[in-house]
């Protein structure tokens, strides 16, 4: 790329109306998004970013490359759908914590067993925050933020367990004001060769007064000298090695991260829990099955002539459905 045409996270945002409440960790998800598709170079034409509905979901909005708003819940559906039309594109899926691990959960576990090639992002902040802060299934069982009447009844899911229990070859947790960190994060989930998903943590200053930007950066715990004690750390700077270098070695990898994931209170960690890049994607089994599909995949097919009339063989389609 000519040095004139590199790419700045300015040249991805767009001029447009931000309806996100003053200090929500949305702002820090939106920065580091913009500074990753920068650093990586990406033509705008070249990415497509699906959200699905909730405060997160307006995002895509605000970055400056194809942007599809999808349903409650099925934003996974619209991003793979996206990815098998064309392989070529980098596709990213975004939204909030109840979209994915509520009414979504059945497509979380499901993108996890098919290892395609693509990024999704759940902004984590244990609520409802689009619709005024109802519990979401992130909230740790008896927490009563103030928008609920009386304490969760419900247990939490823990997201990065259910992503390395569902096959996602790519496991990272970031914290939402610590962009630099979540920017590396979003470089490396999006340059992994399978399916990436990353859990940020991104307090909803609105509605959840508990896991606030303080709680996080523990302004209520201080050691003996006085300074203050933040509650996340970063993985890496422990030695943690959360890649799979060898097949055999995928099990205790997957133990590894979850132990460590298991961990909240007073110490949460930040960083990628889990890295396969042996395993075949989506892709590579289509390749298998379907000789030639990457080459011409539908997005690609001319399916009308120049006068408009269908030019797609349904006959040649449903023969490769004959059982044999
Ligand atoms: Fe952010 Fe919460 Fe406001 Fe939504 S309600 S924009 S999550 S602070
Ligand atoms: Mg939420």
């Amino acid at each position: 790329m000519a040095p004139e045409t590199i790419l700045k996270p300015a040249d991805f945002q767009t001029e447009v109306h931000n309806d996100w409440c003053p200090g929500c960790g949305d702002f820090g998800i939106l920065k580091a998004m913009q500074m990753a598709l920068a650093d990586l170079k990406f033509e705008r034409h070249n990415v497509a970013m699906f959200s699905g509905i909730g405060c997160s979901a307006k995002t895509v909005h605000y970055i400056d490359t194809y942007g599809i708003h999808t349903l409650h819940g099925r934003v996974l559906p619209f991003a793979m759908g996206a990815k098998l039309a064309n392989p070529g594109l980098e596709v990213i899926a975004m939204g909030g914590d109840g979209d994915g691990l509520g009414i979504g959960a059945g497509h979380f576990v499901n993108a996890g067993r098919r290892n395609l090639d693509m990024m999704y992002v759940i902004f984590n902040n244990g609520v409802y925050g689009l619709t005024k802060g109802q519990a979401s299934p992130t909230l740790k069982l008896g927490l009563k933020p103030k928008s609920l009447p009386k304490a969760n009844i419900n247990d939490a899911v823990n997201p990065l367990w259910l992503a390395i229990a569902s096959g996602a070859t790519f496991v990272a947790r970031a914290y939402s004001f610590d962009i630099k960190h979540l920017k590396d994060l979003f470089v490396k989930g999006i340059q992994h060769r399978g399916y990436a998903f990353i859990d940020v943590l991104q307090p909803c200053p609105t509605y959840n007064n508990l896991n606030t930007k303080d709680w996080y950066g523990g302004e209520d715990r201080h050691d003996e000298s006085g300074k203050r004690m933040p509650r996340v750390y970063k993985l890496e700077e422990r030695g943690f090695d959360p890649l799979v270098r060898t097949e055999d070695e995928a099990d205790e990898k997957k133990l590894q991260a979850l132990r460590v994931a298991a961990e909240w209170g007073d110490a949460i960690p930040i960083g990628v829990f889990y890295q396969n890049p042996l395993l075949a994607t989506f892709e590579d089994r289509l390749r298998e099955q379907i000789p030639g599909y990457m080459e011409e995949p539908p997005a690609k097919q001319v399916i009308a002539d120049a006068a408009g009339r269908p030019t797609v063989r349904v006959q040649k389609f449903l023969d490769e459905l004959v059982v044999t």
